[in-house]
């Protein structure tokens, strides 16, 4: 989306009634001009605009728009916050930042994803001023090799702060955070480095505060738990709580977080079924992680490891 309507968006976004002679002048376009790029936004982001006959336009739900100072403010030291309006994808742009040199503890988070994506190319959809999508840039000493577990301890990391706000939140292995039995955040970690080390990976994250709409799957909302607190507010408990989580994991590895990774887990002893992307599915009884955070799984056969990989994990009903 172009800046100026970009501009339409926060001008509108107070709440107030604004005209749109006002708003032509304000933006140096004609009203017709104003008149389409209302129509656009509204059908492009799904925004709910009024037009108050002889007053002019109105946004009937205000964004409350990400403020990298606010989140910067609230961050931990070593992490540097931007925002940008729209990205493509938030992972996309840190990995390529990673790839030129950037040092650990960038933070990127948009306001609007075009292509937002999630595990195996799947998509991220969010409606604009809804959620949270982010990306964070942290670097290793160790090699890949040695990073199994790392989403589940991002799981973990996010989980905490979710239920201290209030929200019951459970983690789905491997990496899916769930109210209820719905989805309430995807997380979508990417890796650069070899098997020795060093590595730098790109934790992305998208939580939906307000619902999502049609997304593919039941999907949950902060708000449905009570929860209203600010983006920023939010953003800044995220990565304060990742930021520690991350580095204990690098000292300590897996070991401190699997009881708690257990503790949270949302289908602990119940029947599930691991569907890979390509063979067969196998069905079982989620008996928890092991150390290593790979799932225990009892099947008709006996106990099964099952590495996260290339597989997605369903309940059995
Ligand atoms: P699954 O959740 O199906 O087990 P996954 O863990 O691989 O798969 P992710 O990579 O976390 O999935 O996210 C992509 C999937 O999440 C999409 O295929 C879609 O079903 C779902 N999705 C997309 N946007 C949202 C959203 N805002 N809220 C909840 N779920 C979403």
């Amino acid at each position: 989306m172009k800046a100026p309507v970009w501009a339409v968006l926060r001008r509108l976004s107070d709440g107030g009634v604004h005209s749109g002679e006002r708003l032509a002048e304000e933006l140096g376009c004609s009203r017709a001009s104003v008149n389409a790029r209302i129509q656009a936004l509204a059908d492009g982001y799904q925004l709910r605009i009024d037009r108050v006959r002889g007053q002019g336009y109105r946004l009937l739900s205000p964004i409350d728009w990400l403020d990298a100072a606010a989140i910067q403010a609230g961050a931990p030291a070593g992490v540097r916050v931007e925002v940008v309006e729209e990205a493509a994808s938030t992972n996309s742009d840190v990995l390529a930042r990673a790839a030129a040199g950037e040092a650990s503890g960038l933070a990127r988070l948009a306001e609007s994803q075009t292509a937002g994506r999630g595990r195996f190319g799947r998509r991220w959809l969010a409606p604009l001023g809804g959620g949270l999508t982010f990306s964070l840039l942290w670097r290793f000493e160790c090699g890949v090799g040695q990073l199994s577990g790392l989403s589940l301890v991002v799981g973990v990391a996010l989980t905490r702060v979710l239920n201290r706000l209030g929200a019951p939140v459970r983690l789905k292995w491997p990496n899916d955070l769930l109210l209820g039995e719905r989805k309430l955040a995807g997380i979508l970690i990417e890796l650069a480095g070899d098997a020795l080390g060093p590595s730098a990976v790109v934790i992305g994250v998208g939580l939906n505060l307000l619902p999502a709409g049609d997304v593919g799957q039941p999907a949950a909302a902060l708000r449905e738990a009570g929860v209203t607190v600010s983006r920023n507010v939010l953003a800044a408990a995220l990565l304060t709580e990742l930021a520690a989580a991350l580095g204990q994991f690098a000292d300590e590895g897996f070991a401190p977080f699997q009881a708690e990774w257990q503790h949270w887990h949302a289908w602990q002893d119940e029947p599930v079924v691991v569907e890979p992307m390509q063979g067969e599915a196998l069905a079982g009884l989620a008996l928890g992680i092991d150390a290593q955070g790979a799932l225990r799984l009892l099947t008709s056969e006996g106990e099964r490891s099952v590495h996260a990989g290339e597989v997605s994990l369903r309940r059995l009903v």
